[in-house]
């Protein structure tokens, strides 16, 4: 058990973690920091924070922990008020979605201090924002990345795998440039192709028609373009050259896709649909 974890940025993830630590009674005390009291007041209303901050070095001072849990493209802000006033023991850790950009982030904030930074990342979430959508199990059996740098010191590595361990995650750790390209494919690929659909049917002059005649199909397909737009720009920015990356090989991929239908190559599709037909259904039973 830890005195005080400090939160900044109270909104689904932010508010997910305190509420499991809490339940876990992982800290005496949780402060929520947040830019103003609309959302932080709803935190404490839902009991997910015992005390609401608008100052951020009131809200970090003496804290065990400070995670910080704000759109990737606010952190480096984030950490620049942070650097000064970070008290001797603090240990410091992130959710953001991308590793590399936090880190060369911290690195120039936190100086020698940068060795109780642990940068993280939580493979759970949902299309919803807000602390209203925060959920005490959201991170329950599900997969937490650490990307610790070689001068990542092992006492904060070990705090911050505990703090998840008590929220009921399992830790796995990767390197910084690995976990950015892996997750331009398995997470920031689907993001941009969703919202490429989506757009280009509301923009088709049939859009009413096409709406009102999908199913299931359309709905999966799309359901995470109903993700939050200023965390996915922050994400496209900070990842762009592993998610061009990706982009690239996918263009590349519908390419051969479009020219397959266009000669009409049956045997082409039968195997391609088949090939990953039996990919996704091996991925069905791991979930
Ligand atoms: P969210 O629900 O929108 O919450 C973000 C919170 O950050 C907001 O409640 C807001 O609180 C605060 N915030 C926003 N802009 C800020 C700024 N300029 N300065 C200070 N605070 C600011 O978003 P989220 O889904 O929890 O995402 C938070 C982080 O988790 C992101 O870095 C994201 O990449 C990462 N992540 C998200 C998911 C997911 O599926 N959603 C999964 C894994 C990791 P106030 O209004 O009180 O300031």
């Amino acid at each position: 058990m830890i005195e005080k974890l400090c939160i900044i940025g109270i909104g689904l993830i932010g508010g997910s973690l305190a509420r499991a630590l809490r339940d876990a009674g992982y800290a005496r005390e949780v402060i929520g920091y947040g830019r103003g009291v609309g959302n932080l007041q709803q935190a404490m209303e839902l009991g997910v924070i015992d005390r609401a901050e608008v100052s951020l070095p009131d809200a970090v001072r003496d804290a065990d922990m400070i995670v910080l849990a704000v759109p990737v493209g606010n952190m480096p802000e984030i950490l620049d008020t942070l650097g000064p006033v970070l008290s001797e023991n603090s240990v410091v850790t992130d959710v953001g979605s991308v590793k590399g950009s936090v880190i060369a982030a911290a690195r120039a904030a936190l100086g020698s201090r940068f060795a109780h930074f642990v940068p993280g990342h939580p493979l759970a979430g949902t299309e919803q924002a807000g602390v209203a959508a925060s959920q005490p199990g959201l991170f329950r059996r599900r997969r937490v990345i650490l990307t610790p740098e070689s001068d990542t010191g092992d006492h904060a590595l070990e705090q911050v795998r505990a703090m998840w361990e008590a929220a009921g995650a399992e830790v796995a750790t990767l390197t910084a440039t690995d976990h950015d390209r892996i997750l331009a494919v398995s997470s920031h690929l689907p993001h941009m192709l969703a919202y490429c659909l989506m757009d280009m049917v509301v923009r088709h002059d049939d859009h009413r028609a096409i709406l009102e005649n999908s199913a299931g199909g359309f709905s999966d397909t799309t359901r995470i373009a109903g993700s939050d737009p200023v965390m996915w720009r922050d994400i496209c920015l900070a990842n762009r050259e592993a998610l061009m990356v990706a982009l690239r090989q996918y263009h590349v991929d519908l390419g051969v896709l479009v020219k397959a239908i266009e000669k009409g190559d049956d045997k082409w599709l039968c195997e391609t649909f088949t090939r990953a037909k039996h990919a996704r259904d091996k991925v069905n039973k791991n979930i």
